[in-house]
């Protein structure tokens, strides 16, 4: 197992114990309790969820919060619910994800070079999580962050771009938030912490229904996500062949 492997897991062992939003924590186990009908066979998790992905991804994915229904039964990210079920799509399509589908935690998707996370860990009533809860969540996504160092990251929605771009803020890595307008197909180049942020609509359901959000337009950003990373890639393995011959041409002075 890599560093970074062993880092999430010991992360994402804290993040599933956590308890410190007494009305998530209260929300999320009644939802597991009381279910709803189409799901009563199922335990739900209930529970926060982790983060969720590659752990070599250059590629961090920011949502919003866990559905009651859907990674809050299942226990992982998008999973189980409708906007999982546009995202896994539009990942797969775009070649972040091996399967397009995500039903349970053993279904045997795998996501290449990208991470999902959240804004918030837990389900919250009417997909609201509070500002409060949202900054005692931060420092989960914070460590992420510093463990993966991702080169470029994807907001799904508002409050995601907000919140990363929150963390730079408060890292002094940009002096405010303003002047980082977000929106769909948005991108901004954040040199100091060496990434590149894009943004998408939320693939809630509302969203997807109402055509506010079609996979084709998700489809235009992730081909923007793809090329900026495999630039990103070339950039970096000129750096190294650069910084080799350097080395190689003083070591020959000597
Ligand atoms: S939302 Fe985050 S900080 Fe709040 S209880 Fe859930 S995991 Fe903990």
């Amino acid at each position: 197992m890599s560093r970074q492997a062993k880092l999430l897991q010991l992360l994402n062992e804290e993040i599933v114990a956590c308890r410190k939003c007494p009305r998530l924590v209260e929300y999320r186990e009644r939802v597991a309790l009381e279910k709803r009908l189409a799901y009563r066979d199922w335990t739900y998790w209930g529970k926060p969820v982790p983060g969720f992905g590659d752990p070599q991804a250059q590629l961090l994915i920011v949502g919003l919060a866990p559905g009651a229904h859907g990674s809050n039964r299942t226990g992982r990210m998008f999973t189980g619910d409708r906007s999982g079920v546009f995202l896994f799509q539009a990942l797969y399509d775009a070649g972040f994800a091996n399967q397009p589908t995500a039903v349970s935690c053993d279904d045997g998707l795998r996501l290449k070079n990208a991470y999902i996370a959240a804004a918030a860990r837990c389900a919250p009533p009417d997909n609201k999580p509070l500002p409060s809860e949202i900054l005692n969540c931060r420092g989960y996504l914070e460590r992420e962050i510093d463990i993966l160092r991702p080169t470029a990251v994807l907001a799904l929605g508002k409050i995601g771009w907000d919140v990363f771009l929150g963390i730079l803020k408060h890292r002094g890595a940009i002096p405010a938030r303003v002047g980082y307008r977000f929106a769909h197909g948005a991108e901004v180049d954040l040199p100091e912490a060496r990434m590149r942020l894009f943004g998408v609509y939320h693939p809630s359901q509302q969203n997807t229904q109402t055509g506010l959000v079609t996979p084709g337009m998700y489809a235009k950003v992730l081909r923007s996500v793809r090329r900026f990373l495999e630039q990103d890639l070339i950039l970096n393995a000129e750096h190294t062949g650069k910084r080799k011959k350097t080395l190689a041409q003083g070591r020959g002075r000597r």
